[in-house]
């Protein structure tokens, strides 16, 4: 006869939801204020948006039939995955040196109900969650923000080309709702926007008044240009990143400008 403990355990496992992956791998922060911290990234499959710099274009197809894990020799598996076996991975990807699990994309929202469960699992093993979202769904946020410590939340500017301009004000106003959610719930809460070639002033005062009254870490990115396209034609000189961050300041106290740091150490 199998032991209570042991029956539960399978109760438990056989009602664990699953999903959509890209990868899993163990690698440095390469983005804003916490670059350089060790993390266990969870990449998600799918985003709604299409940003036309997107490093991750393959991790927008909602369902990809396979995921990779990267340990010492890379093994792919079939998707969709088990929240059960996802966590094995993150105990053998475990290191001394670990900050947090980064749950990132595509897009995790896209994810949220196994995104939660995946959290909440990692929480009781004493783990520390960080989110990493385009902030489309501020309905989706408010469903996982309890189970994370640190998120950060882009805005995307209207010429990102995210969505069609009709749709823009939604995302944007999803976006800010997501972070008065992050800031109020007390999760370490940084708001990004990645700036390119001619972003304007007025569009980062906009942002910058919309966020005052919130205690957030405000980092301006200068885009990395995508390989179809000329650095020069897009990536922001440093007059227009001064004039950017001067702007920010008038308005939030921790304000950066940090540009992926992994792209220069060439890591994922
Ligand atoms: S939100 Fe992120 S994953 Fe989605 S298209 Fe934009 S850059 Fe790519």
């Amino acid at each position: 006869m199998p032991e209570v403990k042991e029956v539960l355990k399978r109760v438990k496992n056989a009602e664990m939801k699953k999903g959509y992956i890209t990868e899993i791998f163990s690698s440095f922060q390469g983005e804003g204020p916490y670059a350089g911290r060790r993390q266990i990234f969870i990449r998600f499959a799918g985003c709604p948006l299409s940003c036309f710099y997107c490093d991750t274009p393959y991790a927008r197809d909602p369902t990809p039939g396979f995921w990779t894990a990267h340990k010492k020799k890379p093994c792919t598996k079939r998707n969709p995955v088990s929240t059960n076996e996802l966590m094995e991975y993150v105990k053998e990807l475990h290191t001394p040196d670990l900050h947090s699990i980064s749950y990132t994309g595509g897009e995790p929202l896209f994810s949220a109900s196994f995104v939660k469960e995946i959290a909440t699992e990692a929480k009781s093993m004493q783990l520390k969650n960080f989110i990493e979202t385009n902030g489309y769904s501020a309905k989706d946020f408010a469903s996982v923000a309890d189970c994370f410590d640190f998120a950060s939340i882009d805005i995307k500017l209207r010429n990102h080309r995210a969505v069609e301009e009709k749709d823009y004000d939604k995302l944007y106003s999803n976006a800010v709702e997501c972070i008065r959610i992050a800031v109020d719930r007390g999760i370490g809460t940084i708001v990004k926007v990645v700036a390119i070639k001619n972003t304007s002033v007025e569009e980062i005062e906009e942002i910058c008044r919309d966020l005052a009254d919130l205690n957030i870490k405000f980092v301006l990115q200068p885009v990395t240009a995508p390989p179809d396209l000329q650095s020069a034609d897009i990536v922001p000189g440093i007059k227009e990143l001064f004039a950017l961050s001067e702007t920010a300041g008038l308005f939030l106290q921790h304000v950066m400008v940090i540009p992926q740091v992994h792209k220069f150490m060439r890591i994922p």
